[in-house]
């Protein structure tokens, strides 16, 4: 019923060239796969290129934030709808945000709403640190996050958003979450706070993503797990033949 969704976050990471030369790499093998939602979200300043390059086929695009706010006084900033003239998808709350640019539930709220009123679809991140795995606090820090970053949402607009799971301790480490382990976290900790807020119902139909880690090796048998709807890929999106094969894993 949930339709699987593998999506590449590209980080701060290819100029305009290089992001040309690195979607024309994927693009057969991305192409060829269908059944299975494709995005890959590079660097803001490569979206428009990459937008025309991806014209026509079935990949979506992404930016990696954007502002809360629709436009003024915020320098450096990228407004919702500057966003939404380019991509359909938005990365909102990645743990590297959280931990290095002061995000916080609060304006992960703000962004997710804004993303919502530009008709984007947001791929909202939670994620416990290592130190708060190691002191037995997932459940709190990850139903904290889930609870107060999707705050007030009415179930319609819930049902357009996308959430992914990334244990900070996983991301760009090599060592990712077992699926058992992942599958927990979305199936005891994720989904009974999503029914808690919206119903049973919409919690069997959000689709939650795992990240940290995830390689053309691993991708198969996380997505064998009931809970795990797909994958935000970090490293392995930048490598074209991992990035197809963990999109075929997921078909
Ligand atoms: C990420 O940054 O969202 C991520 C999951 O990175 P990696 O796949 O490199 O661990």
């Amino acid at each position: 019923m949930r339709k699987p969704l593998i999506a590449g976050n590209w980080k701060m990471n290819k100029t305009i060239a290089q992001t040309r030369a690195l979607i024309a790499e994927m693009l057969p093998g991305l192409t060829a796969v269908e059944g299975v939602e494709k995005v890959i979200c590079p660097p803001y300043l490569a979206l428009a290129s990459a937008r025309e390059m991806l014209e026509g086929t079935d990949i979506g695009l992404g930016a990696q934030n954007l502002h809360w706010e629709a436009s003024g006084a915020f320098t450096g900033e990228v407004a919702p709808q500057m966003v939404a003239e380019l991509c359909a998808y938005v990365i909102i709350g990645h743990s590297e945000r959280r931990t290095y640019f002061g995000e916080t539930d609060a304006s992960v709220n703000k962004k997710v709403k804004a993303a919502l009123a530009a008709g984007l679809t947001p791929i909202v991140c939670v994620g416990e640190t290592l130190a708060e795995n190691e002191a037995g606090r997932t459940a709190e820090v990850v139903g904290g996050q889930t609870r107060e970053g999707l705050k007030d949402l009415t179930v319609d607009q819930m049902s357009k958003v996308v959430i992914a799971y990334e244990p900070v301790w996983a991301i760009g480490t090599g060592r990712a979450a077992t699926s058992e382990g992942a599958n927990a976290v979305l199936a005891d900790i994720i989904r009974p706070a999503l029914k808690d807020m919206f119903g049973a119902e919409l919690s069997q139909a959000v689709r939650i993503l795992y990240g940290g880690s995830v390689t053309a090796a691993n991708a198969a048998e996380l997505f064998a797990q009931p809970d795990i709807d797909g994958a935000l890929v970090g490293g392995a999106s930048l490598k074209p033949a991992d990035f197809v094969k963990i999109v075929e894993a997921a078909k």
